[in-house]
């Protein structure tokens, strides 16, 4: 058990999910209610498509549910897209932005997801944004650079502390069952609270920031445990409800 953390655990199921997975949601409800978590919380993203049903679930618990994306927009002529207020429509109350598969994908900018940033804390979701190195600015010891870059071109200047939360995900980590040691994602996470501090303020201590890839049940304990980490944006393994409930079972 990690004490005297407040931790945020957001599980990104990117493409994946059907309605059949209600289960997972329904069996995940039913835990965080026996567990009587005292102050971390619990965030799944589904795809669009379960958005509605999931919330509909979780309306009584203490589960939060979100989108893995938003329009810059906020209504009209933009085939394909929904806005944060069509996301709260549907129940989300958090949005994942920026994660490095759709700024890969989808070649999203760090000016694209300041202005969904923007929309999406204007419309009162928690704002998850995602920032991280890929392999070859790690090797060419561009880390902090390109992690300082990103914060300082993805975030707005107005925010809400209580709505914005940042992931440091490095690329080569994400899926790869690779991660970094503790020492690197201490300097990293240290690195991200500073530039918050020199940007907001006071204010910036309110800002969680989690660390995301490859994050399981064998090594949570050991990463949310480091100083600065304040929680966890997990993929594969916010898939299957064992392997969730590993990781959440270190929460308070
Ligand atoms: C992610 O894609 O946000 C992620 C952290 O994936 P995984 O946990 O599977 O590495």
């Amino acid at each position: 058990m990690i004490k005297n953390k407040k931790l945020l655990i957001a599980g990104n199921w990117k493409m994946n999910g059907f309605k059949k997975n209600l289960s997972v949601i329904s069996l995940l409800i039913k835990y965080i209610k026996l567990k009587k978590l005292k102050s971390s919380e619990i965030l799944i993203c589904p795809p669009n498509t379960l958005i509605d049903s999931f919330s509909n679930l979780a309306k009584r618990s203490k589960l939060l549910i979100g989108a893995q994306n938003c329009s810059e927009n906020e209504t009209g002529a933009f085939t394909g897209e929904v806005s944060p207020s069509m996301l709260k429509d549907s129940g989300a109350q958090a949005v994942i932005l920026g994660h490095s598969e759709r700024r890969e994908h989808q070649e999203e900018s760090n000016k694209l997801i300041h202005a969904k940033a923007k929309n999406s804390l204007k419309n009162d979701l928690l704002t998850i944004v995602c920032v991280g190195e890929s392999l070859i600015q790690k090797k060419n010891q561009n880390t902090l650079r390109v992690i300082g870059e990103q914060l300082k071109k993805s975030l707005p200047d107005k925010i809400n502390p209580n709505n914005l939360v940042i992931a440091y995900e490095p690329i080569w980590a994400i899926g790869s069952g690779l991660i970094p040691d503790n020492a690197d994602i201490y300097k990293v996470h240290s690195f991200i609270s500073n530039k918050l501090n020199s940007r907001y303020g006071n204010k910036s201590k309110k800002i969680k920031i989690l660390y995301g890839g490859s994050v399981n049940k064998k090594n949570a304990s050991s990463i949310l445990s480091i100083k600065y980490v304040d929680g966890a944006l997990v993929g594969g393994a916010s898939l299957k409800f064992s392997d969730f409930k590993a990781i959440l079972d270190f929460c308070n």
